[in-house]
């Protein structure tokens, strides 16, 4: 029997899909409730949320309704959005924006930004490392672009477990289809999440149950999809940003 058609994991599916229908329920509830006492600072009309800590008035006023809205804790005063979170305009607290639900903020614009610039400084390595290659007329290969898997956490232990891992079995073996991996699969997964837009690593959802080997596969499928130049990859602390490439 395939683990697909045992009825505990078809139950438990089943489970899931409800839990997760659940979600989208309860995150529009919570809207419900708390956009119920607010309206837009600009006309007074009922807003709408279109985003991560976004929404939108009839008017056509888009804002982000923590900084317009919501005053810290500690000093009662209005928040700052930093990158991935807001503070306390005055003592710099972080406060958790009730603006967000089960959600990330995501600046989109700042990431793009550091991307280009990281782009832009990468070029200037290169071309002054040509420079200096050409003056001194050495053939010698030096790299500029350390790779630096060891800063995300585990990943390289997934990698050395992946490499370890014995060849797929065949057909009749298999338990079921998350023990193989299919790189077209997730390229289209990636393209498709991605679109012509960019996110982190860490927010592509995963493939199949398996978390740490549909880390892997995603890792692995996402270096191909930058050496074919579909998308480009930029490290931050301990999780990266992928863009699609234009
Ligand atoms: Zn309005
Ligand atoms: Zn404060």
């Amino acid at each position: 029997m395939k683990m697909t058609d045992n009825p505990l994991i078809i139950a438990a599916n089943q489970l899931n899909k409800t839990v997760a229908g659940f979600k989208v329920l309860a995150r529009e509830y919570y809207f419900d409730v708390i956009l119920s006492v607010h309206f837009c600072p600009e006309c007074g009309g009922r807003i709408v949320m279109t985003g991560s800590s976004e929404c939108r008035c009839e008017c056509g006023n888009v804002f982000d309704p923590t900084l317009a809205f919501q005053k810290s804790t500690c000093c009662e005063r209005r928040l700052r959005r930093k990158t991935l979170h807001y503070v306390c305009s005055d003592c710099g607290n972080v406060v958790p924006s009730l603006f967000l639900f089960n959600e990330r903020l995501f600046d989109k614009a700042y990431f793009r930004e550091m991307a280009g610039k990281s782009r832009a400084r990468a070029a200037r390595q290169k071309q002054e490392m040509g420079r200096i290659l050409a003056e001194s007329r050495s053939d010698v290969l030096l790299l500029t672009d350390e790779p630096r898997l060891k800063s995300i956490t585990g990943l390289l232990e997934d990698l050395d477990d992946f490499i370890g891992t014995p060849a797929p079995e065949p057909d009749f073996l298999r338990l079921d289809s998350d023990s193989v991996f299919r790189m077209a699969d997730y390229r289209t997964h990636i393209l498709h999440v991605v679109g012509d837009d960019c996110l982190m690593f860490s927010d592509i959802g995963p493939l199949v149950d398996d978390l740490r080997r549909d880390r892997v596969w995603r890792f692995i499928t996402l270096i191909f999809m930058q050496n074919d130049r579909e998308v480009m990859l930029t490290q931050y602390g301990n999780d990266f940003l992928v863009e699609a490439a234009r």
